[in-house]
This record gives C-alpha cells, sequence and structure tokens, in this order.
C-alpha cells in the first residue's frame, strides 16, 4: 500500500524477541469544518495531513452544541455512490431517509449503516421531537470506500439498535462493537469491506491490549478525555482528545491505558480495516475508482437514476 508519513518512530521489536508496541506513525488533530445545512464538525481526516485511512474516507465527530427549539441543522437531500455511510449516535435524534425506501430513527448508542453503493439520494435530519423539543446531538459520521467491485452494489440500508451492538467489558474497559469484532465481542452491521468499528472506554488506572489484525491500517481517536498509548518498553505516546492516532499494517501490540491519575475516562472510536489499495477519485459526495466514473455519478444524478426521496406519509 501507499505509506504514509512518518511522525514518530519508535523501535519495532522489543526485549527478549516480543514484538514490542506497533508503532504510532501519526498523531493527527481534528481540524473543525461546517458541513450540511450548517453544523460544526471535526474531522480527523480527510485533511491535509491525512487524506485517507484506507478503507476509510472520513470520520467526522458532530459538534456536541446545544440548539434551541427550531435552530437545528441537519443534511437535507444528498446524493451518495460508491460508498458506505455510517452514523454512530452518542445523544440526541437522527432520523435517516433514502431513496431506496431506507428509514430509521436513531438514538444515543444507535447505529444507521447505509451501503449506497450503486447510488443513493438520502436525508440525515435531526429527527421532528429534537427539532420542536431542542437540544444536543453528538455522534459521528464515517465513510467506509467500497472496493471496485462493489462500488455499485445495490443499496442497503441497516439500522443497528443500541443493545444490539457486540459488548465486553474487562478491568477498567468497556468495548461496545458496531461491526467485525474486538476484544471477542462482535459488531452486527454487515459490511461489504471487512472493518472493525467499536467504541472503547478506559476508565482512570485501565489498560487494555488490541487485538487488532497486523494487516490492518488502525486508527484511534478519542472523543473524550486523554490516555497514552504503547506499553511503555520504549516510552508511551500521549493521546489528546481530538487527535487521531494511526497505525499502519504491521506486528506489534497496540496497548491503550489511561494513568490513575486522570479526572476522567477516555473514550476512543477505534477503526480497523485491511487497505483496498485502489485508486480512490472523490469528488463531493461521490467517491470512485476514476474520474470518469465520478463524472458517470454526477451525470446520473442529475438525470435523476439515483432516485428521490419518497414523500412522507
Ligand atoms: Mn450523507
Amino acid at each position: 500500500m501507499a505509506r504514509l508519513f512518518i511522525v514518530t518512530s519508535q523501535p519495532s521489536s522489543g526485549p527478549s524477541g516480543s514484538p514490542g508496541d506497533r508503532p504510532v506513525v501519526a498523531a493527527v488533530p481534528a481540524t473543525y469544518a461546517i458541513e450540511g445545512g450548517g453544523f460544526g464538525v471535526y474531522r480527523p481526516f480527510p485533511t491535509q495531513a491525512l487524506p485517507l485511512l484506507d478503507p476509510f474516507l472520513l470520520l467526522d465527530e458532530m459538534e456536541p452544541t446545544h440548539h434551541e427549539p427550531g435552530e437545528f441543522k441537519g443534511a437535507p437531500d444528498h446524493p451518495h455512490r460508491g460508498f458506505e455511510t455510517v452514523t454512530y449516535l452518542l445523544a440526541g435524534e437522527v432520523e435517516h431517509r433514502d431513496s431506496h425506501g431506507g428509514h430509521g430513527i436513531t438514538g444515543p448508542g444507535g447505529v444507521q449503516w447505509m451501503t449506497a453503493g450503486d447510488g443513493v439520494v438520502h436525508s440525515e435530519m435531526p429527527s421532528r421531537r429534537l427539532q420542536t423539543a431542542g437540544g444536543t446531538i453528538h455522534g459521528f459520521q464515517l465513510w467506509v470506500n467500497l472496493p471496485r467491485a462493489a462500488k455499485r452494489a445495490r443499496p442497503r440500508y441497516q439500522n443497528v439498535d443500541p443493545d444490539q451492538l457486540g459488548r465486553v467489558e474487562g478491568e477498567g474497559w468497556t468495548v461496545r462493537v458496531v461491526a467485525g469484532s474486538l476484544l471477542g465481542a462482535r459488531g452486527p452491521a454487515s459490511t461489504h469491506t471487512p472493518v472493525t468499528v467499536a467504541h472503547l472506554s478506559v476508565s482512570p488506572g485501565g489498560v487494555v491490549e488490541l487485538d487488532a489484525d497486523s494487516e490492518c491500517n488502525v486508527g484511534l481517536y478519542a472523543f473524550n478525555g486523554s490516555g497514552t498509548l504503547g506499553a511503555g518498553d520504549h516510552g508511551r505516546t500521549g493521546l489528546e482528545r481530538r487527535t487521531m492516532a494511526i497505525y499502519e499494517p504491521g506486528q506489534g501490540t497496540i496497548t491503550v491505558a489511561v494513568p490513575i491519575s486522570a479526572s476522567e475516562g477516555l473514550e476512543l472510536l477505534v477503526l480497523a480495516g485491511r487497505p483496498l489499495d485502489e485508486p480512490v477519485a472523490r469528488y463531493g459526495p461521490f467517491v470512485m475508482n476514476t474520474e470518469a466514473e465520478i463524472l458517470e455519478a454526477m451525470r446520473d444524478y442529475q438525470a435523476g437514476r439515483m432516485g428521490r426521496i419518497p414523500a412522507q406519509t
């Protein structure tokens, strides 16, 4: 695969022949952007520093600001082709509708996993209840790329309730798995690209070693609290809030810890996936392999071939 840049480098073999820590190749701070109808997001990638975390294309943390009744902004009708959009909600309520009949209202801990594939038009809006009452939305939007063979796959929508997430607890940590597997728990979402998407909580004094596949790119995004990475053989790397640590495929362990003296626990979004290693052509809501396919997507959308969201009844 194309290598990401190297920011820090640590010895990759520990004492007594053990593989030691898998090196953190970069720790990138999230940028701030305005999305959809005008809401703020913290975005660890894509940025100039990190254009891609193959097979992941984008991660946005929705800014958890309070909105008065009638002041919420969402993402009204817009198209996608060539990848999957995932919403994982921590607070608030989001309603999804799409041109293939997909519909779901998701609350805290719930997931909307949409395979855009061949093309959909969808809307992602604060629920009517939230728009009327006001409140806060906090959560994530993740874009997962599709391999060339699945870019024009039939669109699909999966709604995952909070109690369906895979969940396992250890001493000082809890993991909730949306897709793939982590620490013995499996996620319910069915994916075209083999990936792991999980939410890891580590309490002060907690230490957890992640069983990430050595062939995977891994991203750890801290959205609350801070902690350290590495078992300490060669020193630890700090992970601050709204920063994403990146690991390339390779041997070694990935250890996450929070000092016992910390005033709060660490909340991490864990992304792991084998790189597709295919050309990426992206323009706004379309992500294909070639520029010609992007132009085709734009024409297909303009001609109405990605459909229309059915009128609400
Ligand atoms: Mn969208």
